[in-house]
């Protein structure tokens, strides 16, 4: 841990929260280990060659998720933004420079309905930042092969965009059929999977031209975003630096950081990581029973990653929960849960990112937040 910066004179002026929402952006999403602040601090103090590390981070990121080549930028945002751009303009010049001016070029994006979510903003922004045209498909509940079928036929197609999110609202979605379908039409496919960075290799096995994820988020690296994928593609990602990519790219101290994040993920026993996280979770359900009006139990990720997570049910209902939810926050420290669920009664907590002696401050501050 280290030492509170000297401006702020040994007093940070708000409460740091204790965080049960998950890589949750609004109260900076994970904490990086010692050896990835060291490593972030190292660039900060030093000039480099950013290519030099671009290429050394496309090696790092092709063994880490099994695709040809990756790249770091800005976040998984701008990594959407840029493979959108990157599908419409490859790496011609003046396509790069012409956008986000997309006359001429195949613009349109095709995407799932029940993929359009919104993250914090709404995932079109970040087409419509390239100057792709969102072109959704099925209704929002349902996409099935027949209405992708003949949106990825248009000859104005530039790409299909897909989600692999829990936030996404069609549980059924067969993204291997989506992929082969977009594969028989030549149309390029990108996966948004900002939060699957546990998941890669499954995502990659799909052969995307581009696979986006968040660095920030479990890997708990400084913000960037990693776009891994096809030699070529992730080619034409770099060269939108010389285009609108120059207000997307990564800061040398989190291309670095990215690194060291990436070596201390490589030496991870995922197994025994796992074990943790389910002793956590066993830990709060079993400090949770039997708490008047409430049941907590153990919920599995909805995607499969293995990022169990606890279900607190108010029998008391929506106002219930959003009274807790409340109650919570006014806690010292302020406890953070995840509040997806609130309409049907449900608060849901995310403990990864929390050492098990957080998770016994964390219930503790629920038992007295719940009373
Ligand atoms: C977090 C998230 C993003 C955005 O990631 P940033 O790195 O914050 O830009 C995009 N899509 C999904 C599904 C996410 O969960």
């Amino acid at each position: 841990m280290t030492t509170t910066p000297a401006f702020l004179h040994g007093r940070p002026p708000f409460g740091q929260p204790l965080n049960a929402a998950g890589t949750f952006t609004p109260v900076g999403v994970s904490r990086a280990s010692p050896a990835v602040a060291e490593a972030t601090a190292w660039a900060l103090q030093r000039f480099l060659v950013i290519d030099e590390w671009q290429d050394l981070a496309s090696r790092e990121l092709a063994a880490f998720s099994g695709a040809a080549a990756g790249t770091v930028v800005h976040c998984a945002a701008a990594g959407l933004t840029l493979s959108v751009a990157a599908a419409m303009a490859g790496t011609d010049p003046q396509r790069i420079a012409q956008l986000p001016d997309s006359e001429g070029l195949r613009r349109v994006v095709v995407v799932p309905a029940p993929h359009l979510i919104d993250y914090g903003h709404p995932l079109a922004t970040d087409i419509r930042l390239a100057g792709g045209t969102v072109r959704a498909c099925g209704r929002p509940e349902r996409c099935t092969g027949d209405d992708l079928l003949p949106a990825l036929a248009a000859p104005e197609v530039g790409c299909l965009l897909l989600v692999s999110s829990r936030l996404t609202r069609d549980p059924a979605f067969d993204f291997a059929a989506a992929a082969e379908a977009a594969r028989a039409a030549g149309v390029p496919v990108v996966i948004d999977g900002a939060a699957q960075d546990l998941r890669v290799r499954e995502l990659v096995a799909l052969q995307p031209a581009a696979v986006v994820l968040s660095a920030q988020k479990y890997l708990a690296a400084p913000t960037a975003g990693l776009v891994v994928g096809e030699a070529g593609f992730i080619e034409a990602v770099r060269a939108q630096q010389k285009g609108i990519g120059r207000a997307m790219k990564p800061s040398k101290e989190a291309l670095v950081g990215v690194l060291a994040a990436l070596h201390e993920r490589r030496a991870l026993d995922l197994g025994a990581w796992w074990r943790e996280q389910e002793a956590k979770v066993r830990q709060a359900v079993d400090a949770l029973g039997g708490l008047a009006g409430v049941q907590a139990l153990r919920v599995p990720d909805p995607l499969g990653a293995p990022v169990p997570r606890v279900r607190l049910r108010f029998a008391g209902g929506a106002e219930a929960a959003r009274r807790a939810a409340q109650a919570l926050r006014r806690q010292d420290p302020p406890v953070w849960v995840m509040e997806h669920g609130v309409a049907e009664g449900v608060l849901t907590l995310e403990l990864i990112a929390l050492r098990a002696d957080e998770v016994d401050a964390l219930t503790g501050a629920l038992r007295r937040g719940l009373a």
